[in-house]
């Protein structure tokens, strides 16, 4: 066991890994692979195995640098996407106590407490006042 082990890490050394992109297409490749059940199409089929092979490709590439700036450029068009559905479940879950409302100046969101009607609210982080209406 510990000489498959070594051999192993001996293989892995100075190949990239895995990282937030082969995560992100190992479950495209899941999601597909589950409609294609469904479905059972060849196309989908293609594409979806297209995925998983480019995340094992990946995985095992020596050039880290340009993996590297795979990831990041996924990154960019990742983030964005995951702070705002983090956003809409932390809405729904404290739905009772906070409304969320996007300062004008900075465009900062803010965790509100609910004060029914209309309020006048100082951004903590450009320190401008704005009016917001909150209804229910
Ligand atoms: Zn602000």
């Amino acid at each position: 066991m510990e000489r498959i082990k070594e051999k192993l890490v001996k293989f892995m050394t100075g190949r990239y890994g895995v990282d937030q992109l082969y995560y992100a297409m190992f479950a495209l490749w899941v999601v597909l692979t589950l409609v294609n059940i469904k479905v059972d199409s060849l196309i989908l089929m293609a594409v979806s195995d297209v995925f998983i092979v480019l995340a094992i490709f990946r995985g095992f590439s020596r050039n880290i640098s340009r993996r590297a700036a795979e990831n990041d450029k996924f990154l960019k068009v990742w983030n964005p996407v995951k702070r705002k559905v983090r956003l809409f479940y932390r809405r729904i879950r404290e739905i009772r106590v906070h409304r969320f409302r996007k300062c004008p100046h900075c465009k900062k969101t803010l965790q509100l407490s609910i004060k029914r009607g209309k309020n006048t609210v100082k951004c903590p982080r450009c320190q401008e006042k704005f009016d917001v209406h909150i209804i229910l």
